[in-house]
Parts: structure tokens; sequence; C-alpha cells
């Protein structure tokens, strides 16, 4: 039997209302501070992430799904929003709207991950962007949009670490500080961060080696090194988000898997959650649309991943599908009357439906009861129809042109 790709996996109806309440959530937060919706394409020019992301991440080295069009082009199954989002902002000149541009955006991405629980090759992200602002107030209005989205669906303990990685000059600088001293260390690592030292130094400080760890300690922190405008921007957004009353933990050691981030950095994790605790993340990205050969423009935004949002998440309630009106046949003769009926219902705004499997009468009449039909009509031979009121137990015939009016009438009467 052919299965689903492996890392990839089906929405069933149950799962899709619960991610239709991840949306609405999201629609409703992020509208109200002015955010538009945007969707981009789910392909992309390699080149985008390539330049964007940056040629050394993970994800452009190991990540992304990427394939020839046919044509000798490049083309790629986008791996994140940002750049994507950011290269929309150049091709339509919205840098000729009133700044910032606010976008969210919700759908699909690939990266070819090992697959594990929360870690999957096709995933949906829920995304927002600010772009043209270099204000604090944006980064922290973007990290409490992000905590109320978290609170509205209902994900457990989370936590939110936050840092600021500067400028990419003040960056260059720490790392050469960073690899002299992992070099003056180099017999006290392990091996697969000795190796790294050039490549990767940030990298020595997510390692679970003890002998590495006790090194970590005492090295060089980015925050430390920060030039004074940043420093004081970032001071700047801790400050909102004391008043705003949000708790975080300051971590000078986070990394983000992209190389586009300049100053503000924060990820929120669920302790919910295994290995795979990230939540969403995101940051301050003002060198990108640059890199895209842009204007030099300061943008700030996250993403959150939907299906750890939903693992971390309790119970959804999800509503019932609730149906005004079951079109029930006594005999075979009645299925032209009753499809019409049906069409009809559902043109004057009833949830009807008809049966469709050949059931008995009283199959029928027990199917309407269990997909929870609130009245059924069964249509009879020579155009009468009885209609049920399934709540009160009652029923009645009529003629088939009083079954929508009736419906409605009773429906409208509380
Ligand atoms: P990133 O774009 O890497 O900053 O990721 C943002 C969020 O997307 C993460 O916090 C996760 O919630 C989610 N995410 C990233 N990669 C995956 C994946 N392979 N499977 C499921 N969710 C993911």
């Amino acid at each position: 039997m052919i299965q689903a790709p492996r890392g990839t996996f089906d929405i069933l109806p149950e799962s899709a209302q619960q991610r239709k309440l991840v949306e609405a959530e999201a629609e409703r937060i992020l509208g109200a501070a002015g955010y538009q919706r945007i969707e981009t394409p789910t392909f992309e020019a390699t080149d985008l992430f390539a330049r964007g992301v940056g040629e050394t991440t993970d994800i452009v080295q190991k990540e992304m799904y990427t394939f020839d069009d046919g044509g000798g082009r490049s083309l790629t199954l986008r791996p994140e929003g940002t750049a994507p989002v950011c290269r929309a902002y150049l091709e339509h000149g919205m840098r000729k709207l009133a700044q910032p541009v606010k976008l969210w955006y919700l759908g699909p991405f690939f990266r070819a991950e090992a697959p594990q629980r929360g870690r999957y090759r096709q995933f949906w992200q829920v995304g927002a962007e600010a772009i043209g602002s270099d204000a604090p107030e944006t980064d922290a209005e973007l990290i409490v949009l992000l905590a109320d989205l978290l609170d509205a669906v209902g994900v457990r303990q989370t936590r939110l670490r936050l840092s600021s990685l500067g400028t990419p000059a003040t960056r260059v600088e720490y790392r050469e500080e960073l690899k002299a001293y992992l070099h003056s260390h180099e017999d006290e690592l392990a091996e697969e961060v000795r190796n790294r030292i050039d490549l990767n130094p940030m990298r020595a400080f997510d390692s679970g080696d003890a002998g590495t760890q006790a090194v970590m300690r005492d090295a060089p922190k980015l925050l430390d090194r920060l030039h004074p405008d940043d420093a004081e921007h970032f001071a700047r957004v801790r400050a909102l988000l004391d008043d705003a009353g949000l708790r975080y933990e300051l971590d000078g050691t986070l990394v983000r898997g992209m190389d586009y981030y300049t100053r503000t950095v924060f990820e929120f994790t669920s302790d919910e959650l295994g290995a795979q605790s990230g939540v969403g993340g995101g940051g301050r990205y003002d060198g990108l649309i640059e890199l895209l050969d842009g204007p030099p423009t300061p943008a700030s935004g996250w993403a959150a991943g939907v299906e750890r949002m939903l693992l971390a998440a309790r119970e959804l309630p999800h509503a019932p599908a609730l149906v005004d009106l079951y079109i029930a046949l006594a005999s075979g003769d009645g299925a032209r009357t009753a499809f019409e009926l049906a069409v009809e219902a559902r043109r004057a705004g009833l949830q009807a439906q008809l049966e469709l499997a050949g059931r008995s009468l009283k199959g029928q009449l027990k199917h309407a009861d269990r997909i929870g039909a609130r009245y059924v009509a069964i249509v009879g031979d020579n155009g009468v129809v009885t209609l049920r009121d399934m709540q009160a137990g009652e029923q009645q015939d009529t003629e088939l042109e009083n079954v929508i009016p009736a419906i409605l009438r009773a429906e409208r009467t509380p």
C-alpha cells in the first residue's frame, strides 16, 4: 500500500478543526495589531534561501528540497517564510507604503530533517513580520503577540528565552575572540565541537558534553560585547517586556538557525514537548532586505510551528458538527425529490445532509441521531414529507414546500 512520505502526515477532520482555531486566533490577535495576511508561493528560487538564510546554515546545507524545474532553473520548497516575505515586499514596492508594513502568514514549510515527534518534513508555520521599523517597540510588540497567541491556543508551560546578537560587525569580532578562546582550550572540548571551531564556534554553547560545558562557562559572551547602540536597543526591548509583564530568561547563548538575525532574538519553548521543545521564535533581521538587493530596511518577525503548538496545548474544544436537516427516504422513489430538497435547504442557509448509503428507514433515523441532526425530513412516495423534530421527538406530515420555511420559522423563534 502506498503511504504518506516519511515525515509527512495527513490532516484528518478532527485536527483540521483544531488547526482552524489556531488560524482564527492568529487572525484575531495579529489583526488587532494591524498585521495583514500574506501568502507567498510554496517554492521559490533556490538563491533566495541560499542568500537570505545563509550558505553555511544547516537549512541551506542539508535540509532543502531543491529541484530543477526542467528549464534549468533551480527551485526550492520553502524551508522558512521570512526571506519569501521580504522578496514579496521588494517585488511589490511595499516600501512606498506607510512603514512598517505588518504582515502575517500561515502555510506549509519543508525541511529534510530526521523525523521525530514534533519534527516533520512538511510542517505548518504561522508567522508575523514587521518590515520598515527599527524601533525596539516593534520587537517587543511581536514578542507579546506571539505570547498572546500561544496563550490563546492553550500552549502550556512556555518559557521565553531572549538575547541580542548585535550587528554583523560585532559578531565577526566576537566570533574571532570566541574561536581564539576555543582553540586555547582545544584538548578539553568534545571532538565534534573541536572539529567545528572555525566553521561554527557558537554551536559549542549547545554541546551536551561535560568538558565542553565547563569550558563554555568561562567563554566570552556576545551580550557583553554589544555596541552601545545595540545594547541600548536591547535594554529598551527588555524594559518594554517588563512593562508588559512578560517573563523571560536572558540567554546569551541563544543561537537561531538562520544567518539573517541582528540585535533581538528570542525563542519560546514548552516543557510539554520533548527534545523538540521550540514552539516559535524569531528576531530582528535588519540586513536581510539589503542581502536581497533592496535598500537598507530594518525589520523584525517570528514564526511558530502549528503542530508543536497543538502538541503543547490542552485538548482543544472542537465543536461537534451540527446538522440542521437530515433527509431520509421512505422508499427509493423519493430520491430525486430528496436531492432537490437538500439543494434548496443548503441554499436557504441550512446545513443539510442526504441519505446516500441505502440504509433502511430505521437505519437512517439512527444515523441522523448519531450525526446530531436537529430535524429529519422523511420523503414519502407521494410528495408528502414527514418532518420530525429530533429534540422534541414529535413529527407531523407536511407539504414538501413547507419543510424549509417550517425549520427556519422554528429556529427563529427562541
Ligand atoms: P524556525 O523557522 O527554525 O525558527 O522555526 C520556528 C518554529 O517552527 C519552531 O519553533 C517549530 O515550532 C517549528 N518548526 C521548525 N522546524 C520544524 C519541523 N521540521 N517540524 C515541525 N515544526 C518545525
